[in-house]
């Protein structure tokens, strides 16, 4: 038996737990010391109340003979897949029902993805950008190059025709960076992709955070992007799935390679490999969409917005430099003092109690930067906040 020896070509640690383990290690040592935690992007607030009446009555109908659900469809239920296309034609994306997957979640997703794309395509993946782009392709053995997202391009890498990549990542607000594409930087992106015959992979895991009206909040506002991009959501950051566990993703009918239609590959993938979400969790997603959870995941995300205006105060009034805070849930700032991304995390942790996620760890252009969260309770981001301004006000 030979194992997948890929896995011997990832880098040993993954973020979050190395982050983690530096916590640990402090606690343990310092186990009277309060830490605030800012740094692993989980969200604070409960679901909402008409996610949660849903679920209720979902769970009363798997107790009834009558409305007992068993295998559901592995692409989804349709009552969500059409509260789906619903929220798409908002914003006059017209969707296939067809074109929509329903899943566990935009991480499976995004992996699992790449069980239908060949193993020879180069890959093109933003740096710094969420780790599992990197890590999967790794698994699989594909050929990676970075696009440098940093100051001189508005940490929003552009399309260089010197550059050949088959499959292109695209995060959108991004996970670090927190920027978005504009629709005419994603037509660049969509023209390279149609001249070259590649594939985006678009993930919108935090579309919903988008609160300039003009921006995109899915590829598919771009002309001929059904023809060359997969798009990938998530209820996590939205609607405080990150525990229930619900996404989607859109492969169009349009989307073609070398004669094989995508939507086919990933149907029969799926169909084959995934038994779908629980009836419970796609009830519980459906009430995400109706007009009482649109009205009640607005007031949270509000709520998440108002962190992120208290973190970007005080870091504006003690003069750190920083970005976002308004089209995403995170802040990204520029360590203060010059000082490399993981020892800026361990001065936080040891003077101020608080844990932030070290830049570098999202890749190489991530050095000297750091990212924030906004998910934080209220109290704890104001807490955390006057840590910083006794620490840097001096400055
Ligand atoms: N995509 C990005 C950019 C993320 O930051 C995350 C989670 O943090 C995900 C996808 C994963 O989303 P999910 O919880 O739906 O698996």
């Amino acid at each position: 038996m030979i194992p997948n020896t890929n896995y011997g070509k990832l880098k040993d640690s993954y973020l979050f737990s190395e982050v983690a383990r530096r916590v640990a290690e402090y606690s343990k040592a310092h186990p009277e010391k309060e830490i605030i935690k800012m740094g692993i992007g989980d969200v604070t607030l409960p679901l909402c109340t008409a996610v949660v009446e849903a679920m209720k009555k979902a769970a009363e109908d798997m107790g009834k003979a009558e409305t007992f659900h068993g295998y559901g469809p592995e692409q989804g239920y349709d009552f969500l897949r059409e509260k789906i296309k619903a929220y798409y034609a908002e914003n006059n994306v017209e969707l296939d029902l067809n074109e929509i997957f329903i899943s566990d979640g935009a991480k499976s997703d995004l992996g699992n993805i790449l069980d239908i794309l060949g193993k020879d395509n180069t890959v093109l993946i933003p740096d710094p950008v969420y780790p599992v782009y990197v890590d999967t392709n790794v698994m699989d053995g594909r050929n990676i190059i970075y696009a440098d997202a940093n100051e001189s391009n508005g940490f929003l890498p552009m399309p260089d025709e010197k550059v050949k990549a088959d499959i292109i990542y695209i995060c959108s607000p991004n996970n670090p960076t927190v920027d978005v594409y504009n629709i005419e930087q994603l037509k660049e992106w969509v023209d390279y992709a149609t001249a070259n015959n590649s594939l985006i992979l678009f993930d919108s895991a935090y579309e919903s955070f988008v609160a300039d009206k003009s921006l995109p909040r899915s590829i598919f506002e771009v002309e001929g992007a059904k023809k060359c991009a997969i798009e990938f959501c998530s209820l996590s950051k939205t609607a405080g799935f990150t525990g229930t566990r619900c996404g989607y993703t859109v492969v169009s009918n349009e989307l073609v390679y070398d004669g094989m239609k995508l939507n086919k590959l990933w149907l029969r993938r799926q169909t084959t490999k995934f038994n779908g979400v629980s009836y419970i969790v796609q009830k519980a997603a459906e009430a995400v969409f109706t007009p009482e959870g649109r009205k009640q995941i607005a007031e949270n995300i509000m709520y998440y917005r108002e962190n992120a205006r208290i973190i970007t105060n005080t870091l504006g009034e003690i003069g750190i430099q920083y970005y976002g805070g308004i089209n995403s849930p995170y802040i990204w700032l520029k360590c203060p003092d010059d000082m490399d991304s993981w020892a800026f995390f361990d001065k936080l942790l040891t003077t101020a109690g608080v844990i932030g996620t070290p830049g570098a760890g999202f890749g190489k252009n991530g050095e000297k930067y750091f990212r924030l969260t906004a998910f934080s309770s209220k109290e704890n981001t104001q807490k955390a906040m006057l840590k910083f301004k006794e620490l840097f006000s001096a400055k």
